[in-house]
């Protein structure tokens, strides 16, 4: 009783401490959406919009994680108390494993984005499918459970990786904003902020696409979180609902 006590003392204080970081008028987190296990696909660049109101934003960052530009992303988010999804590699999380678990423990969610990063569309299937499982078991080996959602690399969709998703319930993310944060495209900070605005005018909110293994995003996410905040627009923050098969009550 005394142990359950003192760690439930600890994790508020935790969770004050946190929230006194915040930058005044920070940007936060308006509502969580909670997503079933049903292998929905969401994105507008590919299929659906999610459930989002006019206005409303999902960050999401792909390629992770790194050190140094995931670390940085932390920071800024934390800065801001707000919440995103990782979409990362198996292979960076083989790497840095620590580094993923401090990306969950900072309360953001967590996706798969393959293994290796691999064009599956040129790959045999047995090939896409062995990157799948590699990515998979590296997922589990760090976060103790499979991945609820998985971003394919390039958004390239193939047909043997999406039928072995449908059959494990995973909800396959795709976007609907991006700010072309990869090379060799311009990259700086005002170039970042001013394609975001202007793909959020046109789209009226979404899901954002970013690289946290990227250092230039790293670098302007600052000033991209404080364009969001400044243009009105409010954070989701996504989670599943738990266990893979359907819920019983
Ligand atoms: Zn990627």
């Amino acid at each position: 009783m005394m142990r359950a006590a003192l760690s439930a003392t600890v994790l508020l204080w935790a969770a004050a401490s946190a929230a006194s970081a915040c930058e005044p008028d920070a940007l936060g987190v308006a509502r969580v959406l909670t997503l079933k296990r049903e292998h929905a696909r969401y994105g507008t660049a590919q299929y659906g919009p999610l459930p989002l109101q006019k206005g409303e934003v999902v960050l999401t960052f792909d390629d992770g994680p790194v050190p140094g530009p995931t670390d940085r992303v932390l920071q800024a988010l934390a800065a801001q108390c707000t919440q995103a999804t990782f979409f990362m590699t198996g292979a960076n999380l083989a790497k840095y494993p620590e580094l993923g678990l401090r990306v969950m423990r900072a309360g953001h969610a967590v996706g798969l984005h393959s293994f290796a990063h691999p064009s599956l569309k040129s790959m045999p299937a047995p090939e896409q499918l062995a990157d799948l499982e590699q990515g998979e078991r590296a997922f589990v080996g760090v976060f103790g459970s499979a991945p609820p959602a998985y971003r394919f690399p390039f958004l390239e969709e193939t047909a043997p990786v999406l039928a072995v998703l449908k059959e494990r319930k995973v909800t396959v993310a795709s976007v609907d904003l991006g700010i072309d944060d990869w090379a060799p495209n311009d990259m700086r900070v005002d170039t970042l902020v001013a394609r975001l605005v202007g793909q959020l005018k046109q789209k009226e909110g979404g899901i954002i696409l970013m690289h946290d293994a990227n250092g230039p995003t790293a670098d302007a996410l600052p000033a991209l979180l404080k364009a969001i905040r400044d243009n009105g627009y409010k954070v989701v923050s996504l989670r599943w609902e738990d266990g893979a098969g359907p819920i019983t009550h």
